[in-house]
């Protein structure tokens, strides 16, 4: 008998570089919490000791956004789809923006929700679908200036739905852009820190889009902005929902 194990050995491999960055990004935060908790027991001084507390709150949430997007992450990947029912993508996209603003007001960006006509429907899973659109928006906000505008808009020819999200913020350098779906893969890893980001919001992305047989593509110009767009299979006719 002969047995292909090459395949074997790539997932072998995907899964021990997996481990290994997980470990470094989840050890880098409680390390620094760890230490930051050991300076405080000893500093007198209550304004310096209330930054270290600041400190320790902030790496305790970075820890805890990880361990959310992984689990979702792994929630996305284990179950596939599992309703097919037409989602409203109006609403997704609503649903999406509303989880967002608090960081965008927070940064004074503005989310301009452009066409998204009522009756388009998607076929999948609306949570997956809410994540997908959420995790764009989240990075449109962090990797833009301040006082900028993001841009969310879609349209549907009747077999394909197409979801944009526009950015007039930062950009992508072209030797990142294939790389950037890759789970904890950051052009700048500083920058990344600086904005919370885990690394693992556009995996979220391309494993939702792969569940639901679509496609996500981007252009970006570094300095300019980034456009990534959603082509997701339109669902049967119009939904009928109550317009919002
Ligand atoms: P993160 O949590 O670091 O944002 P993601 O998986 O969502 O992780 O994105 C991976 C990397 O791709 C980011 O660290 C960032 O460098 C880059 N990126 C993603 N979206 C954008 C965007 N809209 N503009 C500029 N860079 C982006």
């Amino acid at each position: 008998v002969i047995d292909d194990i090459t395949e074997a050995r790539r997932l072998d491999a995907v899964r021990r570089d997996f481990v290994a960055n997980l470990s470094h990004e989840l050890k880098t935060p409680v390390g620094a919490i760890g230490l930051l908790a050991e300076t405080l027991l000893d500093e007198p001084d209550p304004d310096v000791a209330r930054r270290l507390v600041e400190r320790v709150v902030n790496e305790s949430f970075r820890v805890s956004r990880t361990i959310d997007d992984l689990l979702e992450l792994s929630r996305i990947e284990a179950g596939g789809v599992l309703a097919h029912e037409p989602v409203a993508v109006h609403l997704v996209v609503q649903e999406a923006v509303d989880r967002i603003r608090p960081a965008a007001e927070h940064r004074d960006i503005e989310i301009e929700v452009g066409e998204v006509p009522s009756r388009v429907a998607a076929v999948g899973e609306r949570r997956q679908l809410v994540s997908a659109v959420a995790n764009l928006l989240d990075n449109a906000v962090k990797y833009s200036n301040p006082a900028s505008r993001v841009d969310v808009r879609a349209a549907s020819d009747g077999t394909t739905v197409r979801i944009e999200v526009e950015d007039h913020g930062l950009g992508i350098p072209a030797r990142d852009v294939e790389r950037i779906f890759e789970r904890f893969y950051r052009v700048d890893r500083a920058r990344s820190r600086g904005t919370g980001g885990t690394g693992l919001g556009l995996s979220i992305v391309r494993h939702v889009v792969a569940n639901h047989g679509g496609e996500v593509a981007v252009r970006s110009e570094e300095g300019e902005g980034s456009t990534f767009t959603l082509l997701l299979p339109a669902g049967p006719g119009p939904v009928a929902v109550p317009d919002s």
